[in-house]
């Protein structure tokens, strides 16, 4: 089943307003019309509304890092899906590592994120991936499978169409260290057969499992053109117009 390519850049803690408008109307100005590859950006929550504005009527989509699980009320620092909305975003990056690993959340609360996420109408990257010592331990799928079955718990087949699953190895992020093909690969066809397994045939098949991880203008092409990677999530080079765009160019030059 064809896929269309999803390119999705996380500018994590990074850009003040400035350049993030800079960055966010370069991008507009050169991705151009919609094609043959869906390019979004996730920048800080304090800019949203702001690039939300500079994207408006291009081709760009525009979603949040997190987000919280509750309508409304006392939960200092948190923002909902309501908030999220209304500043423009359609999605939300649920899991992310620095989100697991760094700040704490666990799969549970993931898991509660995506279906309010899903509830509310934001599409969700659920971001999942193994700790080095996880993949020395050869345990890369127990947790890899254990974070997907955790956080689509309650996930209808109906609703996959708006998930985007993001494999990113913990040790390749922001490390320049890129999983091999093979191993990206790899790990992407055994989550498209835990999807068959968890919902059917269908919904594997239709579901887009991007990549993350060292992702850049010069190993995108090999990445993308694997046969179950369906896009890239990306951190670092999503700072710099002529990295994401050159990312985004790899994409254009193959059919899924
Ligand atoms: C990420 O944060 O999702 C990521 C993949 O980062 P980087 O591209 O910098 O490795």
């Amino acid at each position: 089943m064809a896929r269309k390519l999803y390119i999705a850049g996380n500018w994590k803690m990074n850009t003040i307003l400035a350049e993030g408008q800079a960055l966010a109307s370069a991008l507009a100005s050169q991705v151009g019309a919609a094609g043959d590859v869906d390019v979004a950006v996730a920048p800080p929550f304090v800019y949203l509304q702001a690039i939300s504005d500079t994207l408006a009527g291009s081709a760009i989509g525009v979603g949040s890092q997190n987000m919280y699980f509750e309508d409304n009320g006392a939960f200092t620092g948190e923002t909902s899906s309501a908030m999220l909305k209304d500043v423009g975003c359609t999605f939300a990056i649920l899991g992310h590592s620095e989100r697991r690993h760094v700040l704490g959340e666990t799969d549970e609360m993931i898991n509660r994120k995506v279906v309010k996420a899903l509830a509310d109408g934001l599409d969700v990257i659920l971001a999942v991936g193994e700790l080095l010592e996880e993949r020395e331990a050869d345990k890369t799928m127990d947790v890899v499978s254990r974070q997907i079955k955790v956080g689509l718990t309650g996930v209808l087949a109906a609703d996959m169409a708006r998930v985007t699953v993001a494999y990113e190895p913990v040790w390749a992020i922001g490390t320049g260290v890129t999983a091999t093909p093979d191993q990206a690969q790899d790990v992407h066809a055994q989550i498209r057969a835990l999807l068959a397994e968890m919902y059917d045939g269908d919904v594997a098949g239709a579901t887009r499992i991007q990549y993350g991880g060292s992702v850049k203008p010069d190993n995108a092409a090999e990445l993308l053109a694997l046969p179950d990677v369906d896009g890239a999530l990306v951190g670092g080079a999503a700072l710099k117009v002529e990295a994401f765009m050159g990312i985004i160019t790899a994409g254009q030059g193959l059919t899924v």
